[in-house]
């Protein structure tokens, strides 16, 4: 069981944990940052701005992308494939068998471990940002591929290539750290100038919550990779301009996940300017850091609570960068914030249509199960029930429950008992 008010210092990440965002909007603008980029400077067709409801290519369930074919899997725990897509186009199970000798696709263990990504090999989309990526691949892949699906020439590899470093230069465009203070980003430059279209106020419930919780002697810290200026904004429309009274400490720009395997060093955060200023070699109370890593982080919050090992709960919305690393190399208990949870009658804001449409669908089937193998038997679910403590639809639902409540968790013998409020059937049928 997990109990919240047995905890020493409770952790948040920000972008769709503590800051919510409107999914649909959010999703579309995402996309067309990266499309208009790749549309206007690498003369890709015009057909990648289609939004992204136009076809059912948006998925919330952990499918891997397979770097080296361009295939897009959908794996059971034991590295199966159930289907798999190339472009706008499924497989059959002739051309499966053509990539992937006996189906399985081999490099399922180092995922099940808990490396969710490997640049040149392998990504899990896993959060509400690769949902837009999800969409912007296959276009791109069905225009430089076309039909041209199994029987590859060398110069189909080369396209493919060029593609993909055209779509990471997109991508690096976008989130270059410069790019909110240049106005260089559409993303950003979107957010900035109609804050209400994409971001959601916080609710009060939530920040009754985190009051209540320092009131009560909890250590609250902030960590985001979003980069510092944006992390400002962010943070202050949903949260208020006095939003750093609410932690002990803040880190911005923390390059998840690395920042909990590596020892990149902490650097100031100027205050007025935003800007990183000198490294320090240690934390203070009350400060505003950037980069930084987690053994740091940990002598800072064992000096604060004055405890050798102190309970640390720690909410996330991405298994990549939140959920696995934190649980994984510091055992800290992990809250995985999963909008499709939302879809329970018993949660808060529960999930519109549109919003549903981007987090499932019937070609790829249920997120949490593979047909042949019962419930919890996908990849993704395997990744859920193993790294995340328990899985909330959202902060709000946490904020408004009892705070002597004790949650179920994920356990080997029951491992379906993390979901609160419940496990929706959708998740397994
Ligand atoms: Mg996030």
């Amino acid at each position: 069981m997990l109990q919240l008010a047995s905890c020493d210092v409770l952790g948040f990440d920000m972008d769709h944990t503590l800051c919510c965002y409107d999914l649909p909007a959010q999703t579309e603008l995402c996309h067309q940052a990266i499309a208009k980029h790749m549309v206007n400077d690498s003369k890709y067709s015009e057909n990648l701005l289609l939004p992204v409801l136009d076809e059912d290519l948006a998925y919330g369930g952990g499918l891997i992308f397979d770097v080296r074919h361009g295939i897009l899997l959908k794996l059971d725990k034991d590295g199966y494939i159930e289907h798999s897509r190339l472009g706008l186009k499924f497989l059959t199970d002739k051309e499966i068998a053509h990539f992937y000798p006996n189906r399985k696709w081999d490099l399922f263990e180092q995922v099940q471990e808990g490396c969710l990504s490997v640049p040149s090999l392998y990504h899990m989309n896993d959060n509400n940002f690769d949902i837009s990526y999800l969409t912007l691949l296959s276009r791109l892949k069905e225009n430089v591929l076309g039909d041209k699906v199994i029987d590859r020439c060398p110069n189909t590899l080369q396209d493919y290539k060029e593609m993909l470093q055209d779509f990471n230069i997109a991508l690096n465009h976008s989130w270059h750290p410069d790019s909110y203070e240049k106005g260089t980003s559409h993303f950003f430059e979107a957010v900035k100038k109609n804050p209400e279209k994409y971001l959601k106020k916080c609710p009060t419930a939530v920040k009754l919550w985190l009051n209540d919780l320092k009131g009560n002697g909890k250590v609250l810290f902030l960590l985001t990779s979003s980069h510092c200026d944006y992390a400002q904004f962010v943070m202050s429309y949903c949260l208020g301009h006095d939003w750093r009274n609410l932690f002990d400490v803040v880190i911005s720009k923390a390059k998840k996940p690395r920042f909990f395997m590596e020892t990149h060093p902490f650097r100031k955060v100027d205050t007025e300017t935003l800007r990183e200023k000198e490294n320090v070699n240690k934390l203070e109370k009350g400060g505003w850091y950037s980069q930084g890593n987690c053994k740091d982080l940990m002598d800072l919050l064992k000096d604060i609570t004055g405890k050798p090992c102190p309970k640390i709960t720690y909410f996330g919305d991405s298994l990549r960068s939140d959920i696995v690393p934190a649980k994984k190399h510091w055992s800290w208990n992990t809250v995985y914030v999963m909008d499709a949870l939302r879809i329970h009658d018993q949660a808060i804001n529960i999930l519109h249509d549109d919003e549903k449409s981007l987090l499932f669908s019937d070609l790829w089937g249920p997120i949490l199960n593979c047909q042949k193998n019962g419930p919890m038997s996908s990849l993704f679910g395997c990744i859920v029930s193993s790294f995340a403590t328990i899985a909330v639809p959202s902060v709000e639902y946490v904020a408004l429950q009892n705070s002597s409540l004790s949650f179920s968790t994920f356990s080997h013998a029951q491992c379906t008992n993390g979901f609160h409020p419940g496990m929706p059937d959708i998740f397994c049928k």
